[in-house]
């Protein structure tokens, strides 16, 4: 069985309790494919200096957040992982020589936010990769590649981030749409990404907008590495759902075709 890979905008981590047209276009994503043998996800939220994969067989639920309902901090996603899968990633990546995270880190709400939609039984083992912040926005592109060959493998790569993760400059008053910058940067991405070469997804950070767009990396490079997968396994990528909200947040998502 050939698995697939998407991009899921992750917002505000209330989403995993929330049902709105977002959570539902990751339920609809979850339900269009047969479920992989695993989840290999690229989370936001596990932004170091290293490589480094889940490689414990029963990883923790991670609060990464403060200041939310103590409800979201009772919430469980109680997924195995698999340190089969691990070790795969591992030894696709030798010159990255990837930590075998036995303790750290868990799933973290990047990935349980979202995943609690897509497979809300918690019944697909989840494995999360981290994203090195030393390496260039290319390398992370040619991660992605590396791990294409999972697709065949029948292990689902997910990227959660935001296209546009500006926190500092939130508008509460734009419920339901961005500032202009904000969806000019959003709609380019979708220019880009839906189009021959969507690898050129890291030539955004050069873009105008980008310092407000992407005041920092970790939230918007999970895509480059969907845009690298897209690239060798030749699917194009489709949008799942696209918006902006609060000005300085994108929720666009997306998935290989
Ligand atoms: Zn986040």
């Amino acid at each position: 069985m050939t698995s697939t890979a998407a991009f899921l905008g992750h917002g505000s981590p209330m989403n995993a309790l929330e049902h709105n047209r977002y959570t539902q276009s990751w339920t609809s994503f979850g339900a269009a494919h047969p479920k992989p043998k695993a989840v290999l996800c690229v989370s936001a939220h596990w932004y170091v200096n290293a490589v480094a994969v889940t490689a414990m067989q029963n990883p923790r639920t991670i609060y990464d957040f403060g200041g939310f309902p103590q409800e979201l901090f009772q919430y469980e996603y109680p997924v195995v992982g698999s340190p089969d899968v691990a070790q795969r990633v591992a030894d696709l990546l030798p010159q990255h020589k990837v930590v075998m995270d036995q303790s750290n880190w868990g799933i973290d709400h990047g990935t349980w936010s979202v995943l609690c939609h897509v497979y809300p039984d918690a019944d697909v083992p989840v494995v999360q990769l981290s994203i090195n912040a030393q390496l260039p926005a290319l390398d992370h592109v040619e991660i992605g590649r590396l791990l294409a060959p999972l697709l065949a493998e029948d292990i689902m790569v997910v990227g959660s981030g935001n296209i546009v993760h500006n926190l500092g400059i939130i508008d509460w008053g734009l419920v339901g749409k961005g500032a202009v910058w904000a969806e000019e940067f959003d709609a380019q991405a979708r220019q880009i990404l839906t189009g021959a070469n969507p690898t050129d997804i890291v030539s955004l950070l050069d873009h105008p907008h980008a310092r407000k767009a992407v005041p920092t990396a970790e939230h918007f490079l999970p895509i480059a590495y969907i845009a690298g997968i897209a690239e060798v396994s030749g699917k194009s990528i489709e949008v799942l759902v696209s918006g902006c909200e609060l000005g300085s947040l994108s929720m666009t998502s997306y998935a290989l075709s």
